[in-house]
């Protein structure tokens, strides 16, 4: 779900992230929350943790921001920001090709969140009342405040501190990734290292979180448990993407290319392309002038054009300047990362000299990745 556009980046929020949400403001106000401490209505307090949960999310949204700032300025293309359970992702088009461009890119994150820890340390100091006033004065906003801005120093550096961990798809994880291949100078290896690190952290945590979840009942144990989870789910994928690159390495684009199931002529009617892409069941189709590639049209352009009759089916047309392609000679790789994200509905593959080699849609990547044996699942 996108809620919004920051610095030309879009920001994504899974529908974890709301329950979380949630969960963060129940526990700030509720009976064990530290506001509970204040002499505040119950309404007050769900007012203060409320501001608390969003400041914090907030803080998340930052660290990852300058994920992404910093990797846009590096050259890495980013799509957007997903934030969800445990705080945030940076989806990135592209890895980091050096070690070097990736401990900074990791880094950059625990740093922000640092310094986020250290500007409310200051603001709390700023609200709080000398220690002798405490007592009387609690139920003061003042107080509340200090509370507030207390707690968000100490989750922006619980949160430093986590993304530290050296498992992936964390900061830390990345660090030790981009040291490990610095060191020997092999990208892969350095990826099957990090995942293993990962794993163990994750089973460490999983055993101790589900140790003291049933002898001291929900609480820590439970959050140790679901971090535990996370990681080990999140290693995972990572593991997959590394053998499917590991799988795709030395393959060009040329090969994923495919002639079209259905293409269009630009002489057509909406409404005759739009019968033809129903009838081949596809639901993009390359427009052609002869023999030269013009444009795409979708099945959700074609049924917005308003009078399908009697309209060309180049106003539902996205013009080939506008579309992306991909060099025939491009590794199978780049081809799988364009299509991570969701990716463009058909991408045409051309070669040197611009004549079309084929197309390529998500199912054909799809299809040629569990042809390999390497790969256990889909991504
Ligand atoms: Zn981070």
């Amino acid at each position: 779900m996108k809620v919004a556009r920051i610095l030309g980046i879009d920001i994504f929020i899974n529908f974890s992230w709301l329950f979380v949400f949630a969960l963060v403001v129940w526990s700030l106000a509720g009976n064990i929350g530290p506001l509970h401490a204040l002499k505040l209505a119950p309404v007050a307090r769900a007012f203060l943790a409320i501001v608390t949960a969003s400041l914090f999310f907030l803080s998340v949204l930052v660290h990852e921001l300058t994920h992404a700032l910093v990797a846009r300025r590096s050259g890495i293309p980013i799509r957007g920001i997903t934030l969800f359970i445990f705080g945030g992702v940076s989806l990135l088009d592209f890895e980091p090709t050096a070690p070097p461009r990736e401990v900074w890119l990791a880094a950059v994150g625990p740093l922000t969140s640092v310094t986020l820890g250290v500007a409310f340390a200051a603001l709390a100091q700023r609200v709080s009342i000398p220690p002798h006033h405490l007592i009387t004065a609690v139920h003061d906003w003042r107080g509340g405040f200090t509370l507030v801005f207390d707690c968000l120093a100490r989750s922006n550096y619980a949160l430093a501190l986590f993304n530290l961990l050296p498992a992936y798809p964390l900061d830390g994880g990345r660090v030790l990734h981009a040291l490990i291949w610095r060191s020997t100078g092999d990208q892969h290896q350095a990826t099957s290292y990090t995942v293993i690190v990962g794993r163990s952290i994750a089973a460490c945590f999983l055993a101790l979180g589900i140790y003291w979840t049933v002898t001291d009942g929900f609480g820590l144990g439970f959050w140790l448990t679901l971090l535990g989870w996370f990681l080990l789910q999140a290693g995972e994928a990572e593991r997959v993407v590394a053998r499917v690159t590991e799988a795709l390495r030395g393959h060009q684009a040329a090969e994923l290319a495919q002639p079209p199931a259905v293409q269009v002529r630009a002489d057509q009617t909406a409404a005759t392309a739009l019968n033809d892409l129903l009838n081949a069941h596809v639901h993009a189709a390359p427009v052609f002038v002869g023999e030269r590639l013009i444009g795409i049209v979708t099945l959700q352009s074609l049924v917005r054009v308003a009078d399908p009759a009697v309209a060309y089916v180049t106003t539902a047309m996205t013009k080939i300047t506008e579309v992306t392609t991909i060099s025939g000679d491009c590794e199978a790789v780049d081809v799988t990362r364009q299509f991570a994200h969701g990716g463009p509905p058909l991408l045409p593959v051309l070669d040197v000299d611009g004549e079309v080699l084929g197309f390529i849609t998500r199912e054909i990547v799809l299809s040629w990745m569990m042809k390999d044996p390497l790969v256990e699942a889909p991504l």
